[in-house]
């Protein structure tokens, strides 16, 4: 396998289009992931023909997302642009064998021809409007291919099967167009061959065009990649393809709102893949280990965000506690970068809430009163469930006997905090539901908190007196 003419090597050929959403970034995933698992080359091509399309930025937006969530290329990436006179060259090979010439008309032209056929009820066939004398070809003039062979094509493709299309849409394709630039069409069949790939990966938009494609590889007399086509990922509801009406984001805005990279992986691999198994959590050493083209989906698949939320939080309890501190150091908000506190502290916190993050972006939310005192709101004692049947008397006795008996407590460890907790309930004759409520809500006044001894723990003594004494006040002067 490992000879250089079988060395497998597959690329991801984005154009710069200044948005790289879920359906691009999944198709670089299974590009890589197919090179490899087979010991092979991961290659970037840059698709920049098209400057009518070019957006400023829109190349760094392509290796930042490919690099967030770690998918190395091989090799300097590859820009079309820089490679005309290689098209140029391939080209006129093919005029030199009679199988490209001159489109002399113009797109006005074109578009009555089209109409013609529209309205006899005729598909539009480029090539039924070939002229009879092109002239020579030159830049300024779109170039053709010149379709020769009108026949069936049968091919294979390791995703789809055996596939199969008629005469009727081979046409006389343009490869080069007016401002000397070539189309995709031609130029990958032209960079593929260059670069030595061995596997095709693509979306399924493509496979009309496949016979057009298979006569250039004919004429050029190259011989062609695999073909792997990748399923279209579908819309949450009903069966049409995904959209950005959607919802479906850059794959930069994901990571914007605290979604792993581990995540955002292995949700994409996902989407059109499985190992056969029950498993659901695989690294992106995992996947290639186990990502086997011949487990493709050919049929699409649903895009459904509600499980890449559900694997982040999968992926935030793996992940060890100094590299997460690291990933969330852009997350937390202001308050958690007053002077008086550490990393250390920091660290802790994450590591008490981390099993209740959806997404890195929960952290200011969920973590602020381990920073400030939180902002006294009465109401969320009164409204709460399970105190709602509490009177005010009651309460403020409560927390009362709660900070007489903390205030005695001098080991202050999240052990003997819960002694202690369990000895004010025996006292109280009160269920740890309402008891336990009412002190997280005091300590916190946020809708979740974690573990009520860990969180007493690490707020340490001072706090959280100084904090039930102004609840209790709070409630007093009510
Ligand atoms: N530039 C094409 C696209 O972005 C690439 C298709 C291919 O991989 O051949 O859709």
């Amino acid at each position: 396998m490992n000879d250089e003419k079988t060395q497998v090597r597959t690329r991801f050929a984005p154009s710069p289009t200044g948005y790289m959403h879920v359906g691009g970034v999944r198709t670089a995933l299974f590009t890589y992931l197919i090179a490899k698992h087979l010991g092979g080359e991961f290659l970037l091509r840059i698709e920049d023909t098209d400057q009518s399309r070019y957006v400023e930025g829109a190349t760094e937006l392509i290796f930042d997302t490919l690099k967030w969530i770690g998918l190395d290329w091989d090799n300097e990436p590859v820009f079309q642009t820089s490679r005309k006179d290689i098209y140029l060259n391939y080209a006129q090979k093919l005029i030199a064998k009679g199988l490209a010439y001159a489109d002399p008309y113009t797109p006005e032209e074109v578009q009555k021809f089209r109409e013609a056929d529209s309205q006899n009820k005729r598909a539009f066939l480029y090539r039924n409007y070939r002229p009879a004398n092109p002239p020579k070809w030159q830049i300024g003039m779109p170039l053709r291919f010149k379709q020769t062979n009108i026949k069936r094509w049968d091919w294979h493709d390791e995703v789809m099967g055996d596939l199969s299309a008629g005469a009727e849409v081979l046409d006389d394709i343009i490869l080069i167009k007016k401002d000397g630039l070539p189309t995709y069409n031609f130029a990958h069949i032209v960079d593929d061959y260059k670069m030595g790939i061995t596997h095709i990966t693509r979306g399924q938009e493509y496979l009309p065009s496949t016979p057009n494609y298979l006569s250039i590889y004919e004429a050029l007399e190259i011989e062609r990649p695999k073909f792997v086509t990748i399923p279209h990922i579908l819309a949450p509801t009903g069966g049409k393809k995904l959209s950005k009406r959607d919802g479906a984001k850059s794959v930069t805005d994901y990571r914007d709102e605290g979604i792993l990279p581990e995540a955002m992986t292995n949700f994409l691999a996902f989407l059109g893949w499985n190992d056969g198994t029950e498993r659901e959590i695989f690294s992106l050493d995992d996947l290639i280990k186990s990502f086997d083209i011949s487990r493709i989906h050919n049929s699409g698949a649903r895009f459904d965000e509600q499980k890449l939320i559900w694997l982040n939080g999968q992926w935030l309890r793996k992940i060890d506690t100094e590299e997460l501190s690291k990933r969330a150091a852009i997350f937390w908000g202001s308050e958690a970068f007053d002077a008086a506190i550490s990393d250390n502290y920091r660290q802790q916190v994450l590591e008490l809430v981390r099993d209740r993050l959806k997404t890195l972006s929960d952290l200011p939310m969920m973590t602020a009163y381990f920073f400030k005192d939180p902002t006294i709101d009465l109401n969320l004692i009164q409204n709460d469930k399970k105190l709602s049947k509490l009177s005010q008397e009651t309460i403020a006795n409560y927390l009362q006997k709660a900070i007489l008996k903390l205030n005695a407590l001098e080991d202050w460890s999240a052990e003997n905090l819960q002694n202690s907790l369990n000895d004010l309930l025996i006292e109280l004759a009160e269920k740890p539901a309402v008891l336990f409520s009412l002190i997280r809500i005091a300590l916190s006044f946020a809708p979740f908190s974690p573990q009520l001894n860990q969180m007493m723990a690490l707020l340490g003594k001072d706090t959280v007196l100084a904090r039930l004494n102004k609840v209790a006040d709070a409630i007093e002067n009510n």
